[in-house]
């Protein structure tokens, strides 16, 4: 049987987006497993990341390609378990962030700039991400949030929260699909 990896992701407002999530004791099979299953998701949504709970799963487990533009374009995936933010500094940037589980919007987030994150890889090697001013310094935090039940729109003040949300649904309501980050009117 076929699935589209479209329908293997979760949106909002699934409770599993909303919970820390549990951090992982050994990689294993299924660990390997769900990181494979988690970049087909993430590359067939053009998604630059995506977490765990993403796909229904509440594990700290993130997979993040800040290289990868489309097909055709070269991979270069980052598999991050149990991923710590050490240091979140510098001067806030606004970004304008979008989520494969709130397809059709686009909401502006303010982030410290500069980042440092450790985590394990596949092969159980502690890693350092370093980022400043670029896409990976807010994709790494905004999916480690993911980890902690925390989401894009948690960032906005309360009347932008309501108003994003009144777009999502709307998006929903239009068909709109991980990945879309507008939806034509
Ligand atoms: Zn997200």
């Amino acid at each position: 049987m076929k699935q589209n990896p479209l329908d293997d992701i979760v949106l909002s407002p699934a409770p599993v987006l909303s919970k820390e999530c549990e951090p992982i004791e050994k990689i294993d099979s299924d660990v390997k497993a769900l990181a494979k299953r988690m970049l087909k998701d993430m590359y067939a949504a053009d998604g630059c990341g995506l977490a765990a709970p993403q796909v229904g799963v509440s594990k700290q487990l993130v997979v993040i390609d800040v290289d990868w533009s489309g097909r055709g374009s070269s991979k270069n995936p980052y598999v991050l378990i149990n991923p710590k933010i050490i240091t979140a500094d510098g001067e806030e940037r606004e970004t304008g962030e979008g989520c494969l589980s709130f397809p059709g919007i686009t909401v502006p987030v303010k982030r410290p700039s500069h980042v440092v994150v450790q985590a394990k890889n596949l092969d159980g090697d502690l890693m350092q991400y370093e980022a400043s001013d670029n896409l990976l310094a807010v994709c790494l935090q905004h999916e480690i949030d993911h980890l902690h039940g925390v989401t894009m729109i948690d960032h906005l003040a309360p009347s932008e929260r309501v108003r994003a949300l009144a777009d999502y649904q709307a998006a929903l309501d239009a068909g709109a699909r991980p990945g879309d980050v507008e939806v034509e009117d």
